[in-house]
C-alpha cells in the first residue's frame, strides 16, 4: 500500500493484486504530449501512487487515450485495447478523446472514444493539466476499489 498527498488530503492506494499499476498512453495529438510529459518526467506523486509507465499495451492495465481520435485510427485503438491483459481500464484524457473536442463536427473525427471502448473515467480539458491526469487515475482507483469520494 502506498500513500500520497493530493489537494491537501492524504491518500492510500492499493491496486488490489499489486502495489503498482501499469499505464500505457495512446497519445494521438496534443493531449498525448501532456500525458507523455507527465508519465515520462519522473514525478514523485505518480510514483507514490504506484503508477508505472508500461512499455506496451501487453503489460498495461490502464489505457490512457489522449488526443484526437480519428475514424481511420479506430482499428488501431481497438487493437491496442485488445492486446491488454485483464483487468483493463480506459482513461480518456481531453476534450477530443471524450467528445471530439474542437473537431466534433469533422467528418473524420470520432465523437468520443467511448463509442468503441469502455471508458471508465473521462478527464476534461483542452488540454488537461498533468495534475488532471493524476486526479483521473485517483478517480479510476476509487472506481476500481469501490471507495467513496471524499
Ligand atoms: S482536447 Fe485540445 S489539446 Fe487535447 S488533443 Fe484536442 S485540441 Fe489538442
Amino acid at each position: 500500500m502506498t500513500a500520497s498527498a493530493i489537494g491537501g488530503r492524504t491518500l492510500r492506494l492499493d491496486w488490489g493484486t499489486t502495489y503498482q499499476v501499469t499505464v500505457f498512453d495512446l497519445g494521438l495529438a496534443c493531449c498525448g504530449v501532456e500525458v507523455m510529459a507527465a508519465l515520462q518526467d519522473p514525478r514523485p506523486d505518480l510514483e507514490a501512487l504506484g503508477v508505472t509507465p508500461a512499455g506496451g499495451p501487453d503489460e498495461a492495465h490502464v489505457l490512457v487515450v489522449s488526443g484526437t481520435v480519428t475514424d481511420v485510427m479506430l482499428p488501431a485503438v481497438i487493437a491496442t485495447y485488445q492486446r491488454m491483459p485483464e483487468p483493463r481500464y480506459v482513461l480518456s484524457v481531453g476534450a477530443c478523446s471524450n467528445t471530439g473536442g474542437p473537431y466534433w463536427d469533422s467528418y473524420s473525427v470520432t465523437k468520443g472514444v467511448d463509442q468503441v471502448l469502455p471508458v471508465h473515467v473521462a478527464v476534461p480539458g483542452c488540454p488537461p493539466r498533468p495534475e488532471a491526469l493524476l486526479e483521473g487515475l485517483v478517480a479510476l482507483h476509487r472506481l476500481v476499489t469501490g471507495q467513496e469520494r471524499g
